[in-house]
């Protein structure tokens, strides 16, 4: 039985967390970052080993930047991430 919350007129609703998001497509693009008010993304840079490094160093291993799961545990579920991704990069589950 996944957790379940109610709406405020009292309908069943599952919020569907966001668990992971594939640095392999993410663009960097910023859409999710802009929408969530939770803090549960971040930016980083990726190298060029697939390392994560802060956003703003002049790293020349940093092939392109992506967005990160932070604070995962902040999640509240609303979606609104995914409905603003335009590369399909995020997964999103009941829990
Ligand atoms: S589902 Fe909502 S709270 Fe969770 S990361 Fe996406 S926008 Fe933020
Ligand atoms: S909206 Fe999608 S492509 Fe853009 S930063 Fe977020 S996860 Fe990456």
């Amino acid at each position: 039985m996944p957790m379940t919350g109610l709406t405020r007129g009292g309908a069943e609703w599952v919020p569907e967390f966001l668990v992971a998001i594939d640095p392999e497509k993410c663009i960097g693009c910023g859409r999710c970052y802009k929408v969530c008010g939770r803090g549960v993304m971040g930016l980083r840079g990726l190298t060029e080993d697939g390392d994560l490094v802060d956003a703003d160093e002049d790293d020349e291993e940093v092939i392109k930047k992506v967005m990160v799961l932070e604070a995962a545990g902040a999640c509240i579920g609303c979606g609104a991430c995914a409905r603003v991704c335009p590369s399909g990069c995020q997964s999103h589950a009941p829990a």
